[in-house]
């Protein structure tokens, strides 16, 4: 029986070790975390692991340390910014703060990638993308990725083994394995899928960026792997801030609700948030959206907008350049090259057809009031 030894080809390095440990019961090893560098930088053992945690952990556990090194995150994406990762506490440290603990991922799971794993008795183990903070859907299944218990809603789990079968993910609260999907995940239909489609085809455009490579240049014109990583950034933290106060919930994003984003869910009202990243440290519910509305305003056609939010709703575009503040997109258009020619084009022809139907709808309302007589 193979006893799966050595990670598999898209496994993190936290997650093998996890597996390792359990299967040498009794012999206490610590938990691997991140560490600064003599820079002062964080390596996590995922990312970047330093030459001294391999050479340790391959040791320990009688594995070649090159074949743990080609499992760290930057190996897989060499443009792979700490911003496109998903945290629980992040590395981003702000100028109040003197103190900051060690950094940690959020992770998530694919219900059916779970399931496929006990079935083949293989032990469950967790896939780079799914800490990728641009990554909502597992692109094997097609299918939402989760970060919470199903039944209960749990965030807490743990891998269990058993007698017979292979090591399982666990709901920490109910005990019920993650490979349960939600029911109106199950019972989606194809209008549903459609959606999820659109937003993997996105998510795929973001990979091939962090990974260093040019993205598909008959969607993106002109435009190149940092300016697209540089585009979505810069949309999320817009979309998530909050311009004209009244409450906390007002903010662009609210605009931009799919319900193909939240299946089985209430509609979400979102919070503002001051974060430099948002899409970082985001629910994964508020991650989908942020993905959904970057994906429909990056997009040149309108078809992508109309399927997510449907056809009685303006354009991505017009939405986010109505909603966000005009100043905050000057800021992000000003400097040559921050965003692609071809997006820069298409966000002042917005501004232009938003001009045009306000002049149109102050001419309206002027010709309707009531004339003055004079004399
Ligand atoms: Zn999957
Ligand atoms: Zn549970």
């Amino acid at each position: 029986m193979n006893a799966h030894l050595a990670p598999f080809p898209d496994e993190l390095l936290t997650s093998w070790y996890a597996r390792r440990i359990y299967q040498r019961r009794g012999r206490t090893l610590a938990d691997p975390t991140a560490v600064r560098d003599r820079t002062g930088q964080w390596c996590h053992p995922d990312i970047r692991p330093t030459t001294r945690w391999l050479n340790g952990a391959a040791q320990t556990f009688n594995v070649a340390s090159s074949q743990l090194a080609t499992n760290a995150l930057a190996q897989r994406y060499p443009a792979l910014p700490l911003d496109f990762i998903a945290w629980d506490r992040p590395p981003f440290a702000t100028e109040q703060e003197c103190f900051r603990s060690a950094p940690r991922l959020r992770l998530s799971w694919c219900n059916r990638c779970l399931a496929e794993d006990f079935a083949a008795h293989r032990p469950a183990h967790i896939r780079h993308h799914w800490v990728l903070a641009a990554s909502c859907f597992c692109h094997r299944h097609r299918w939402p990725l989760e970060e919470r218990c199903s039944v209960c809603n749990a965030f807490n789990w743990q891998i269990v083994g058993s007698a017979r079968g292979p090591l399982r993910m666990l709901c920490a609260e109910c005990w019920r394995p993650l490979e349960r999907s939600l029911p109106a995940v199950l019972s989606a239909g194809a209008d549903l899928q459609e959606c999820w489609d659109r937003v993997i085809a996105f998510e795929t455009e973001v990979f091939t960026a962090l990974q260093g490579k040019t993205p598909d240049q008959f969607r993106f014109n002109f435009t190149s792997a940092s300016q697209l990583l540089g585009e979505v950034r810069d949309i999320s933290r817009l979309l998530a801030r909050n311009y004209w106060g009244y409450t906390r919930s007002n903010i662009p994003l609210n605009a931009f609700i799919s319900p193909a984003m939240t299946p089985g869910r209430l509609r979400p009202d979102f919070f503002e948030s001051e974060a430099p990243f948002p899409l970082a440290v985001a629910s994964m519910a508020k991650r989908r959206c942020l993905l959904a509305a970057v994906c429909a305003i990056l997009d040149p056609t309108h078809a992508t907008g109309v399927t997510l939010f449907g056809s009685n709703q303006p354009s991505a575009i017009e939405t986010f350049v109505s909603t966000v503040d005009p100043c905050e997109i000057e800021r992000c258009l000003a400097p040559d090259g921050r965003w692609s020619q071809t997006f820069v084009r298409q966000v002042r022809a917005a501004q232009q057809r938003k001009a045009r139907k306000s002049r149109r709808a102050a001419t309206a309302a002027g010709s309707g009031l009531p004339r003055m007589s004079v004399g």
